[in-house]
């Protein structure tokens, strides 16, 4: 378990992404394009520490794992628009996601997903069973017609590690696994008018390094230099080496996908292509759980 001076760190990295948080949502507006969006939040997180992760922005029946691809065209419409980021200071990681309804059509599953979130971290306390978090995040969302997301979760969360171990549920998936005394979680019930299962849509700008492993081509081996130094194992988006290093850059990182060496993730879809509301907070488990990122 973190110390009391790791714990004070990690509360600067949840002040911080509340602060980025306020500030994301003055960006989620119709007409605005979601590279320039993703930009913005990550410029903003950098006046505080790094981001844990590239700023996802899923839209509509997209889920999660969407990061804007370097060359992405998105402008903002009618959309629901989900903004998942965390600010990490000393590798002391955060995670948290809000959702803008911009079509405005969908105000209770809105309501009904939120408050699956504040349900959700009033247990979280030590001695809880982690299948009860994700029993109560299922019963509010059902009560008010919606489904949750079975296969997405929240998580705990470590140094240097965002999904550590622990998965929270979202429904009673029946583990029993107890929550002890300061350990950090994020919980994000998802929801959604459709089945509430995702699956692998199309690739999106979110990678991570995998293997190191050889590689002959001199450009790629420079590139993966600068992975290993810059972002470790940890998720980083191909927006950020088309920044540093333009089309080049991206050809090299095809190459190490090819290899193996790099993996890059697809974006997550609801199988019904139904609409998709998330709320997520990082907490810190206590008797009087403490919400870090709010
Ligand atoms: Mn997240
Ligand atoms: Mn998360």
């Amino acid at each position: 378990m973190p110390t009391k001076q790791e714990l004070d760190i990690w509360r600067k990295a949840g002040k911080a992404s509340s602060e980025v948080k306020k500030y994301a949502k003055t960006l989620i507006k119709k007409g605005a394009s979601i590279v320039d969006i993703a930009d913005k939040i990550e410029k903003e997180i950098y006046k505080y520490g790094k981001p844990s992760f590239p700023v996802n922005i899923a839209i509509n029946e997209k889920a999660a794992h969407y990061a804007p691809l370097y060359n992405d065209k998105t402008i903002l419409a009618d959309d629901i628009v989900k903004v998942d980021f965390g600010v990490s200071i000393d590798g002391y990681p955060t995670d948290t996601a809000f959702t803008i309804d911009l079509s405005g059509k969908n105000a209770s599953m809105m309501r009904a997903t939120e408050k699956a979130l504040q349900e959700a971290i009033k247990l979280a306390t030590p001695g809880r069973k982690v299948c009860e978090i994700g029993r109560k995040v299922h019963e509010t969302i059902t009560q008010q017609g919606f489904s949750p997301i079975r296969n997405l979760s929240g998580h705990e969360i470590q140094r240097y590690t965002l999904h550590a171990g622990l998965s929270i549920p979202n429904y009673d998936n029946g583990n029993e696994t107890i929550l002890e005394e300061n350990m950090i979680i994020a919980i994000e019930p998802f929801s959604t008018t459709g089945t509430g299962i995702v699956k692998d849509g199309k690739e999106s700008g979110d990678y991570s390094l995998i293997e190191k492993k050889p590689v002959r081509d001199a450009n790629a081996r420079k590139i993966l230099e600068f992975i290993e130094k810059e972002y470790s194992t940890l998720p980083f988006a191909g927006r950020w080496i088309y920044n540093k290093f333009g089309l080049r850059g991206m050809n090299s990182l095809r190459l190490l996908c090819e290899h193996g060496i790099v993996k890059n993730y697809n974006e997550l879809i609801e199988i019904s292509k139904k609409p998709v509301i998330q709320f997520e907070n990082t907490v810190l488990v206590k008797d009087k759980p403490e919400i870090l990122t709010e």
